[in-house]
């Protein structure tokens, strides 16, 4: 068996990384391990759970044909420069068969660890593994885990905690803050070379684009516009939303101090170091504007040879990115209201009111575009002012109107009361589909004082918590009867959630 590892980057990039070597994990013990991962990955469970392969997700066991590296990268952290961030506590061991990077986190020490101990806690680790699998689950592109390894080194916080390795899968470590290092080197030749690398490996059509670099830009603004837009369909707020954060290839990436929102409020922030609210719900769509803007600033010298002419094509190319988002977040919208596709005509002349309304249309969402966005705007606008109002929990208005959709309205009613009235009914008149509904609004996230509960009993020994929960956010669509626990958010006394970086 084993893991056949390359070493592509290192090679190609000596300039983008420092060959480097994992810390000692003395007694490993395996905490969490993604079997389907490991059998998509085609890597033999039992053998990650032999002495060699505790070696290989810890990082001390390095496979022939592996060249492990500490990658270089820069970053806006909350809009300020730093020049040299790179992986502190992290390592790629190297790109897998499927071309994707096998990367560990806590692994110790490296030269970019600058004041850090190079380590993580179980508890932190624990938690990118349960909330990146639920945001794979909830169909968001993703690291994902493979799998949380104990070291039995003590980690030193505020109290000593046990300490542990993620071993992730990513499509790849690419970062803005990867494309802004190099950028700063002044070698726009090793730019060349890491946006080709790029698109070879995320992008192959922009190859054949005109522009390829340009291509490269458009081709990273689209998904990281559907992932925003994802991420706000679900209520997640990333808490760091740094350029070193950012990826190329369009996967969230960082589970640092990231949270769910329960009640709606575009303003909520989790993180305790967020105190001007840069990163809040409402902020991340802007926010991942300005980090592509950055990707852009490191793109102009490969766009024309006329610095003029590429500033112009690259911020012309940037200024789509609000409709980008636009379209993402309305179409998923339209799919968690279960209303019918658009049917290809869009707002426009004509008929201003009568497609929206119910009593004008004698058969809503019979094929007259009754769904289409002249419809749909005003009723989500509408929406978030009834969500803004309420404070419902915005997980579960959305479950709540599933049996809306066959006439059931009292359990919505229940979160917003008789404020909903008229645009249930609006809403009503549009036909909408508790099937398509049921697919697109999850019963469960992770929420956040389940997510603390299970990783306090993990911390303490008892991984219990931890794997029921992981069962319920990684198959979050299913209804399964006793545990509306899990469905329900904090208790109303229960005091305010802040979470934490880089622990
Ligand atoms: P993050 O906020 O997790 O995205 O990390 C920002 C930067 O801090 C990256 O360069 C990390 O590698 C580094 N870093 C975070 N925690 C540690 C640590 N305990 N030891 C060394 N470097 C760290
Ligand atoms: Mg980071
Ligand atoms: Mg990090």
């Amino acid at each position: 068996p084993g893991v056949r590892l390359t070493d592509g980057f290192a090679r190609d990039f000596p300039d983008l990384g420092v060959q480097w070597k994992a810390a000692e994990a003395p007694t490993p013990r395996l905490l969490a391990l993604n079997e389907p991962l490991a059998a998509e990955l085609g890597i033999d469970p039992a053998y990650l759970r032999g002495d060699e392969g505790l070696g290989l997700l810890t990082g001390t066991h390095v496979p022939s044909g592996a060249t492990p590296v500490a990658q270089a990268y820069a970053g806006h952290q909350f809009g300020g420069y730093s020049p040299r961030l790179g992986d502190g506590r992290a390592l790629l061991m190297g790109e897998l068969p499927d071309g994707r990077d096998l990367h560990l986190k806590g692994s110790g020490r490296t030269p970019f660890a600058r004041g850090g101990d190079g380590l993580a806690a179980v508890g932190p680790m624990l938690r990118e593994y349960l909330i990146s699998e639920a945001m794979h689950a909830l169909g968001v592109p993703t690291t994902r885990a493979l799998a949380v390894v104990g070291t039995g080194v003590a980690v030193y916080r505020e109290q000593p905690l046990p300490g542990a390795v993620l071993a992730r899968v990513a499509a790849s470590h690419l970062r803005v803050g990867t494309f802004q290092f190099a950028r700063s080197t002044g070698d726009v030749e090793l730019v060349r070379r890491l946006a080709d690398h790029a698109i070879a490996r995320h992008y192959p059509q922009a190859a054949d684009a005109e522009n390829p670099y340009l291509a490269l830009f458009a081709a990273v603004l689209d998904a990281q516009a559907s992932l925003v837009a994802q991420w706000m369909l679900l209520g997640f707020i990333h808490g760091v939303m740094n350029t070193d954060n950012t990826t190329i290839s369009g996967e969230t990436i960082d589970y640092g101090p990231c949270a769910f929102m329960e009640q709606f409020d575009p303003a909520t922030v989790f993180s305790s170091i967020d105190t001007q609210g840069r990163y809040a719900y409402g902020n991340q769509p802007p926010i991942v504007q300005w980090n592509l803007a950055r990707f852009a600033e490191t793109l102009v010298p490969l766009v024309d040879d006329d610095e003029n002419a590429a500033v112009e094509t690259l911020t012309a190319s940037l200024g789509t990115f609000p409709t980008r988002y636009q379209e993402a977040w309305t179409e998923g919208m339209r799919t968690k209201l279960g209303l019918p596709a658009a049917l290809g005509r869009p707002a426009g002349p004509g008929d201003p009111e009568g497609s929206g309304d119910p009593e004008g249309s004698g058969e809503p969402g019979s094929g007259d575009g009754a769904a289409g966005s002249d419809a749909i705007e005003p009723l989500l606008e509408e929406l978030s002012r009834l969500l803004t109002a309420s404070r419902a929990d915005f997980t579960s208005f959305f479950r709540a109107l599933i049996p809306a959709a066959a006439g059931d309205t009292s359990p919505v009613r229940e979160l917003v009361g008789e404020l909903a009235d008229g645009w249930l009914a609006r809403w009503r008149a549009l036909d909408p589909s508790a099937e398509m509904m049921a697919t697109a609004n999850p019963v469960y996230i992770p929420r956040n004082h389940l997510v603390e509960e299970a990783l306090d009993a993990a911390t303490a020994g008892d991984l219990g918590p931890f794997t029921e929960l992981l069962v319920v956010v990684t198959d979050p669509y299913t209804e399964r009867p006793g545990l509306e626990r899990y469905a329900s958010p904090a208790p109303p006394d229960a005091s305010p959630h802040v979470t934490f970086c880089g622990t």
